[in-house]
Parts: structure tokens; C-alpha cells; sequence
């Protein structure tokens, strides 16, 4: 599949975001799945955070083996050996991905990394038996940016049917509401000073297997039976 760049979120907009300070984008770093905070030397697969039948049957076992197993890994080790001996090895994961995404001639690197990023982020936004409609704060930030919890399923659902090819839809803070972006490719936000609180990955592969081209029948069963409203709070500032 394309592993080329373009994201899908208006480029103007991040442009306008750029002055973000660097205390926002450790705020960003704060809510990240800790593993996926370690230096580019030591970067390793980090491990699941449920077994691989857990979330069956929404999605089956040999789907995530193959996702987490050899695609997840891919890019973990396609990473590791893009950095070897370069100035990158010393960085943080989130820190090669945001000087990748600058620099041309680092495509590559920017893909493989950013996927490292985007599957981590992934398998922590679902857990068996989450889904349906949150309380707590996560719950009153949904009502007030979106107007019900509703017109936020049918957003974010909107996002992630609607990206054309392979990617990913997110909610995201953008600092004063929560919004639903969706991302092409390996683009992740990341890169654009949104903080994500929860994603969705809409390449074939991730759903392919079990739901074959019914791509909607998979989001449906990620919003109403699977999403981890829990690790969505916790990313908030
Ligand atoms: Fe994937």
C-alpha cells in the first residue's frame, strides 16, 4: 500500500498552529502510552495491552496477530534500522517523528516511526467492553464540543469512513474543543500540535480479514463496543 505523506487536516491550520509552545507539546507527550516514550536506541514492539483474542468477535484473534505481529513489528524494526548510526538513534520516538516530518529525504523514516506512534496509540484506544457513551470529563468535553455524545459518533464514524485509502481518524483536543480528524497514510497529529486522545486505524488491514470492504460494519463495532473512554480522559491535560 502507499506509504506516501499528505495528510487530510488543512495544512493553513497548521501553519497557524506552529506557534504552539513546547510546554503543549509536552502536555501532548504526557498522555502517551509510556513505552512509546523511549529513546530511539532502545525502541523495541511495545507489548499488547490485552491478550490477542480479547476483542474478538468485533475484531478476531488472527486479525490482530497479523496486525500486531508482523505489521506493528514492521515498523518497529524498518525504525530501527532507518536510525542506526544517525543522529535520530539519540531521540525520543515522538521527537523522530516530528524532525522526520520536516526533513524530505527522511520520508521513510517519518512513515515507519509515525506508525510505531499510531498502532501503540491504536491498541490502547480499545479494551473489551468499552464503548458506548462516556462519563466523567471526557463525557462533559464530548457534550460540550460536539452537542451530544451522538453527534460525536456520527463525526468521528464520518472521519473514518470517509478517509479515502488508508489512514486513521482521531479525537482530538485541539486545545479549545475536541474535534474528529481523520489523517492519510501515516500522518499523525503529532505533527500538527493536536493533542490524540483516541484512534481508529482504517487501513484495510486492520479489519480486512473480518469485515472484508464493510468498513462501516468495523467502525460501528469500535464505537460501540470497543473504545477505551478511560485511556481517552487520561490523555487529556
Ligand atoms: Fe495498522
Amino acid at each position: 500500500m502507499n506509504e506516501g505523506r499528505g495528510s487530510t487536516i488543512d495544512r493553513r491550520e497548521f501553519l497557524l498552529r506552529a506557534s504552539a509552545t513546547a510546554a503543549a507539546m509536552a502536555a501532548t507527550l504526557r498522555g502517551a502510552p509510556a513505552r512509546a516514550l523511549q529513546a530511539g536506541s532502545t525502541l523495541s514492539l511495545p507489548p499488547l495491552p490485552y491478550s490477542q483474542n480479547t476483542l474478538a468477535p468485533h475484531i478476531s484473534e488472527t486479525t490482530i496477530s497479523i496486525h500486531y505481529g508482523r505489521h506493528h513489528r514492521a515498523y518497529v524494526q524498518n525504525t530501527i534500522k532507518l536510525i542506526a548510526g544517525t543522529d535520530f538513534e539519540k531521540l525520543a520516538l515522538e521527537e523522530i517523528i516530528r524532525k522526520a516530518s520536516r526533513q524530505p529525504d527522511w520520508a521513510a523514516l517519518f512513515n515507519n516511526a509515525a506508525q510505531v506512534f499510531n498502532h501503540t496509540f491504536y491498541w490502547h484506544s480499545m479494551k473489551p467492553g468499552g464503548g458506548g457513551e462516556p462519563s466523567g470529563k471526557i463525557g462533559e468535553r464530548i457534550k460540550e464540543s460536539f452537542g451530544s455524545h451522538q453527534k460525536f459518533v456520527d463525526a468521528f464514524s464520518s472521519a473514518a469512513a470517509s478517509q479515502f485509502g488508508s489512514g486513521w481518524a482521531w479525537l482530538v483536543d485541539d486545545g479549545d474543543k475536541l474535534r474528529a480528524v481523520k489523517t492519510a497514510n501515516a500522518d499523525t497529529p503529532l505533527t500538527m500540535s493536536l493533542k490524540p486522545l483516541l484512534t481508529i486505524d482504517v487501513w484495510e488491514h486492520a479489519y480486512y480479514l473480518d469485515y472484508q470492504n464493510r468498513r462501516a460494519d468495523y467502525i460501528k463495532a469500535f464505537s460501540d463496543q470497543l473504545l477505551n473512554w478511560e485511556f481517552a480522559e487520561k490523555n487529556l491535560a
